[in-house]
């Protein structure tokens, strides 16, 4: 029997979330998340799409470990345990491959020993990744199991758009330089882009818009990434849930200085509570609409704050480009939202950016262009999806590896 499944695991620091898909249509066969790994209320939520049932655990989950191996009971049960014949291999989501991992990986040591090395510019989720991967590893020591990276996608960046204007000897010394990251997901939507325009990703520009908790644009040439606003770690560039972006990195020596605060105290300030959050005190971007409806001034700045990044980076890369073909929305704001695509777009008729009302007003469905007929930029909403991109390069990489012995 030929294996044609792949498994993807996204491991977090208390989390892990997973897909099976079976590759011959991209079809999934089933779905779920473990949360709060290590505390006394961990749950698990397991989805199978063939049945449609949907099964939850609750109670204490100590380790990744435990967590897996109750991830692989739940798929027995749906007759998709991991000892089948049909997975083909194991792909796993990991943030942070550096300059050294320019392509998904088959991991084997050395693998795992630089993905260790690269701890130090992602020591959030570089640990949690490698945890999730041994504990892979050891529950099937025999399958392939690749690593599919968030900075991969990035590292065609030239060196003028990634390189910080400081001492390069200091830079390279201590890997400064700018990473970016949701490589995965603005690799697949820039291609599904050039699909929609019935292009091949070759022939088309695109600035790629990933509005979620997190947020990144990224400008795409020809199929290639050119510049990303996410940089040495993910707090550069738009404003995101509780990630204040772009700032002028002297307001970090000011808060230790005049304000007494201490670089994790900063860290904090800066990565989980500033952003929409930290200006309003909403992060969903439901909750702020609800609040400016309601003529609410703090939720009405914070929009305007967003959407003004947002148009600074849009401008921006429309330059970094000379020619764009595409602007495309993605992720949970970008997919959902259309009053931020409308204002996003809003007053940039000049760069031949428009948007359609009623085609913006349209909920869900895949991918569609909401600019209006005949508009010199397209541009689209995109719904981004990072698993089937793993999974999709995951088996790529081992097909390959079949045929070629
Ligand atoms: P993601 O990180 O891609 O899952 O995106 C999560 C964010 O998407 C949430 O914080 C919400 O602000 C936003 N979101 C999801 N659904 C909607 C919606 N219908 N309207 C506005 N924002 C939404």
């Amino acid at each position: 029997m030929h294996a044609t499944r792949v498994l993807v695991l996204n491991s977090g620091s208390s989390s892990v979330k997973y897909q099976l898909l079976d590759m011959r249509d991209a079809d999934r066969l089933a779905v779920g998340l473990v949360e709060r790994i290590g505390e006394q209320t961990s749950r698990l939520k397991h989805t199978c799409l063939a049945t449609g049932s949907t099964r939850e655990r609750h109670g204490p989950i100590a380790d990744h470990d435990t967590a897996l191996k109750a991830v692989a009971e739940e798929l027995a049960k749906d007759g998709l345990g991991l000892d089948s014949p049909e997975l083909a291999a194991i792909g796993h989501r990991v943030v942070h491959g550096g300059m050294f991992f320019t392509e998904p990986t088959v991991i084997d040591d050395e693998v795992l020993t630089e993905i260790e090395r690269l701890i130090p510019v992602a020591p959030l989720h570089n640990p949690a990744n490698l945890t999730g991967i041994r504990t892979a590893m050891a529950l099937r020591p025999d399958l392939p199991q690749v690593a599919v990276f968030d900075t991969a996608f990035h590292t065609t960046m030239p060196e003028h758009a990634a390189r910080y204007a400081i001492d390069p000897a200091i830079a390279d010394r201590f890997r400064v330089r700018r990473y970016g990251f949701h490589g995965t997901s603005h690799a697949y939507v820039s291609r599904a882009t050039a699909a929609l325009l019935g292009k091949a990703p070759e022939e088309v520009n695109v600035i790629v818009l990933h509005l979620g908790n997190g947020a990144s644009a990224s400008a795409v040439r020809g199929g290639r990434c050119v510049d990303t606003s996410m940089g040495l770690t993910p707090l550069e560039g738009l404003v995101m849930g509780t990630r204040s972006g772009d700032l002028d990195p002297a307001v970090i020596f000011h808060l230790h200085r005049v304000a007494g605060m201490s670089m994790d105290e900063i860290d904090t300030l800066l990565n989980k509570r500033s952003g929409l959050f930290g200006l309003c005190g909403d992060n969903d971007m439901r909750e702020i609409q609800r609040r400016m409806d309601e003529g609410d001034q703090r939720a009405r700045l914070a929009f305007e704050i967003y959407i003004h990044r947002l148009k600074k980076y849009i401008g921006a890369y429309y330059a970094v480009l000379g020619r764009v073909d595409a602007v495309a929305f993605t992720a949970g704001i970008g997919e959902n939202a259309a009053f931020v695509r409308e204002a996003a777009i809003a007053g940039l008729e000049g760069l031949g950016l428009e948007v359609d009302g009623e085609r913006n007003a349209v909920r869900g469905g895949g991918a569609r262009l909401i600019s209006p007929e005949g508009a010199r930029v397209a541009v689209a909403v995109v719904p981004t999806d990072e698993e089937l991109e793993i999974a999709a390069r995951t088996y790529e990489l081992v097909g390959n590896r079949t045929e070629n012995g």
